[in-house]
């Protein structure tokens, strides 16, 4: 049963500093990122990323003051991207582990979107043929 004695009167004592109202809250609530794909896989991957970069090895997609080209599927910024994987050490696994993926956007392996849809089909099609 309610007990008026049980309140706690710290909130009430009157030394106190009124308390300004809080601000409405002008940002949207953050949502929740997105699983990768595969994110056994995913984790994998990074965990390589770490141990080159443990090595002393440059990541250019994690080096880089701007990681737009690495997210976006413009061409012009996709294919300067595309060209900076090519000095990564990583290039072969992130190439592989975004075809098995199916990482559905960004560049990933020194390829866009379009690059690892057209593997895919070129991959599918050999094997069709080959059954
Ligand atoms: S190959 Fe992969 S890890 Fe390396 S820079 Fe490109 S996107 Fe980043």
């Amino acid at each position: 049963m309610f007990d008026p004695d049980d309140l706690d009167p710290a909130p009430f004592e009157e030394d106190q500093e009124p308390q300004e109202p809080a601000l409405p809250q002008m940002l949207p609530a953050p949502q929740p990122v997105p699983a990768p794909p595969d994110a056994a896989a995913h984790e994998e991957f990074l965990a390589l990323l770490e141990v080159l970069m443990a090595a002393g090895c440059l990541i250019p997609c994690l080096a880089a003051e701007d990681r737009t080209p690495w997210l976006a599927d413009g061409r012009h910024a996709s294919a300067a991207a595309a060209r900076a994987c090519q000095d990564c050490p990583a290039l072969t696994e992130c190439a592989a582990y975004a075809l098995a993926a199916q990482e559905p956007s960004g560049v990933w392996g020194g390829m866009t979107l379009t690059d690892r849809t057209a593997t895919r089909s070129r991959s599918i099609t050999r094997k069709v043929a080959a059954a």
